[in-house]
């Protein structure tokens, strides 16, 4: 005990695993190093299941993935200086995002700041822009009250993430127990319901609709209201269009699914019903030529900042997603609406989804060699479990993935999100990993990549084995950025002279062998090429229940998505 008093001592590596713990998180990533080695081995002693990765970013990201998957935040742990930096752009995923966060960043001691410390970097102020909170308890005393505030604020209202900044000194100091204010779990988030009028008006304008859609996003997603929006659907007849996160909230087989007609359903809806969803450049900002300009728009969000961006709404509900959902059914259970499946409408989206899926299966079924996108993708549906986690980045591989890979379940897909970012893959699956080891035992999670998305993190494949856990990752490989070259054309550029002024900067490496990352680790790799051995390495990966495996699948590096109606398509990435 340093602290010379009677009575037990506590130190600032203890305070901040017990605080972290009365706040009930469970899952810390990070990596460990001068000045917070001890507070990872202070949480795995309270019981917090710590995951040591390879890099900041990856480490934050799964942290992030943590607070989507089970309304509680992750923590991420990280160094000072470099090591904070490096969790800065999962620190802004997941304030974009709207996921809950907590980071705790090491500092350099408070007796050097400003002397050109190790390390040292204005970390509180730097987090400022990324974070809900920003802050540095004052003394070890006031730990679990910035601790509880901070998780506090990344779940209350729209989440965010939070950052908490430990100076170094802190770590190993103590304190006398009897000095510490010791704070209780925070309150679970209130949930707010939406004024009455704005109920009833929202009802009025969807029974004069003639072309309603109703929209769901991952806020609709993260507030768990599948069970009252499935409701609403089946009670309204309702054609519906989930976001790419929001994909399994009602399941994407529903007969009212009309993902398959999207572009029609955005362009001819006359009322739609936006349930957690911003209209950002996913939802190509509710605007003209994408949106009619007279649509009528029925915003639902817990944030009233975000109420009328871009738009001017025909109604605004202000509250929690499952709780205005429940309000419309009821409002919908006094005055009845159903809308009718033999509307003109229904006709319309019926017949454009007919279309784009035969255009798709005749993609998907050509047999030529090396295969396409569409081709990779349908033998993994066919062998995939239903009710797996899907993780996917990449440009063409996530944005053709997002269409040929259906989702039944809620929150069960992760990809890029709102910020578009590559390098997400790993952390996301290792979290889902260790979340569905803890609450869904058996479900599988199969983390579906470009090789240039798997390259931001690959190094994480080491993390993935050191824990054991069962992650399929494919890698979807073109040898490139949207496009590659083949090994023909590689060779022909580099007679051009030096790589770094002949290689096109879309290229990477020609038939780069990622799976040898999985077997260096003691995993399982595979390389395909043809339908066969893509089928025959899924069904050996999927009855393996144990192993981690990485299936590397040569693709035709010139395939692409298929021809997008509309010239202002072809630059958006959905
Ligand atoms: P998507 O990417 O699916 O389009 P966004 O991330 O753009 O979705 O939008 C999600 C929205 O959901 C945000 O505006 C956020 O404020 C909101 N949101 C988050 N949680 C809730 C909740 N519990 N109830 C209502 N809205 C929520
Ligand atoms: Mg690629």
């Amino acid at each position: 005990s340093g602290s010379g008093a009677a009575g037990e001592a506590v130190s600032g590596a203890q305070l901040i695993a017990e605080s972290l713990k009365a706040q009930n998180i469970e899952y810390m990533f990070g990596i460990v190093g001068i000045p917070v080695t001890e507070i990872a081995i202070a949480a795995q002693a309270v019981g917090i299941k710590y995951v040591g990765m390879r890099n900041e970013q990856a480490a934050c990201y799964a942290a992030s993935a943590v607070g989507y998957l089970t309304s509680r935040p992750g923590v991420c742990l990280v160094v000072s200086g470099p090591g904070f930096l490096h969790a800065l752009g999962g620190m802004a995923n997941a304030t974009m995002n709207c996921w809950p966060l907590i980071v705790i960043g090491g500092s350099s001691d408070r007796n050097q700041e400003t002397m050109g410390a190790f390390q040292e970097f204005p970390q509180v102020e730097a987090g400022r822009l990324y974070n809900k909170l920003s802050v540095r308890p004052s003394s070890l005393e006031a730990i679990p009250t910035v601790i509880e505030k901070a998780v506090r604020t990344s779940m209350y209202g729209r989440p965010g993430s939070c950052y908490i900044d430990i100076p170094g000194d802190f770590v190993n100091l103590q304190v006398n127990k009897s000095s510490v204010k010791y704070v209780e779990c925070c309150l679970q988030p209130p949930i707010s319901t939406a004024e009455h009028s704005a109920v009833s008006e929202a009802v009025s304008i969807i029974a004069l609709s003639k072309q309603p859609l109703l929209i769901v996003g991952k806020g609709a997603a993260y507030s768990r209201a599948e069970n009252n929006i499935r409701r609403l659907v089946d009670l309204c007849g309702l054609p519906f269009l989930p976001t790419p996160m929001a994909k399994g909230v009602v399941p994407d087989n529903h007969p009212n699914c009309v993902a398959a007609a999207r572009s029609t359903a955005l362009q001819h809806a006359d009322v739609i019903i936006l349930l957690g969803a911003r209209l950002n450049w996913i939802l190509h900002f509710g605007l003209p030529p994408r949106f009619r300009q007279d649509v009528k728009v029925i915003q639902i969000d817990i944030c009233a900042e975000e109420l009328g961006n871009n738009v001017r709404p025909a109604a605004i509900l202000l509250g929690d997603i499952n709780a205005v959902t429940k309000q419309l059914l009821e409002e919908f259970s006094r005055r009845p609406l159903k809308y009718p499946s033999n509307t003109e409408w229904w006709k319309k989206l019926r017949e454009k989804m007919m279309k784009n899926e035969e255009r798709s299966k005749a993609l998907a079924l050509q047999k030529s060699l090396p295969m396409n996108y569409y081709t990779v993708f349908h033998h993994i549906r066919e062998l995939i479990p239903k009710d797996c986690i899907l993780v996917s980045e990449g440009a063409n591989t996530m944005d053709i993935g997002r269409t040929m890979l259906p989702n039944y379940y809620p929150r069960q897909r992760l990809d890029a999100g709102t910020f578009g970012t590559m390098g997400v893959g790993l952390g996301f699956a290792i979290a889902a990993a260790m979340v569905a080891k803890d609450r869904t035992p058996g479900k599988r999670v199969i983390c579906i990549e470009g090789d240039s998305a798997f390259g931001f993190s690959g190094m994480e494949v080491e993390t993935v084995c050191r824990y054991n856990l069962p992650i399929l990752i494919i890698v979807v490989n073109n040898n490139g950025i949207y496009t590659g070259l083949d090994a023909d054309a590689w060779k022909e550029t580099l007679k051009f002279g030096d790589p770094a002024t002949c290689v096109p900067p879309v290229s990477l490496l020609p038939n780069s062998h990622y799976e040898e990352i999985m077997s260096a680790f003691g995993g399982k790799g595979y390389c395909v090429k043809t339908p066969e051995e893509l089928q025959s390495a899924l069904k050996a990966s999927m009855t393996d229940k144990q192993t981690p495996s990485l299936i590397n699948v040569m693709i035709d590096p010139q395939s692409e998505r298929k021809k997008q109606e509309f010239p202002w398509l072809t630059r958006s990435n959905l």
